[in-house]
């Protein structure tokens, strides 16, 4: 067996394994009753059932519309993609998917909600 420099994970949207540094992270948080919030952890260290989604608005819409999410964390009940959705809306928009971490300015970074700049 060949030990590989970075430890692989499948993306739960397009089913692709990628290295875990290409994949953003992110757990689900309950809010009580069968309700859940998926939260990005970029850093990898929140405890729990994880899962792994490119930064990449396709793989978010394939994994929500297949019901990925659910069962690669093994819930039932209402799950909430707006944090996760938020921070792959974001990311790609300043163009840091590549792996770039520069951020001039961090505190200028506004929320967009606007998908319409493609
Ligand atoms: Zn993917």
């Amino acid at each position: 067996m060949v030990r590989r420099a970075y430890p692989e994970r499948t993306c739960v949207g397009c089913r692709k394994r990628a290295p875990a540094s290409e994949l953003l992270r992110f757990v689900a948080i309950g809010n009580g009753a069968d309700r859940f919030s998926l939260v990005p952890d970029p850093a990898r260290r929140r405890p729990g059932r994880g899962a792994h989604l490119h930064l990449d608005p396709a793989c978010l819409t394939q994994a929500e519309r297949r019901r990925a999410f659910g069962r690669a964390l093994r819930l039932t009940g209402v799950l909430d993609t707006g944090p996760l959705a938020e921070a792959v809306c974001t990311t790609v928009a300043a163009g840091t998917a590549d792996g770039g971490r520069t951020e001039p300015h961090p505190e200028q970074q506004g929320r967009t909600t606007d998908m319409s700049t493609r």
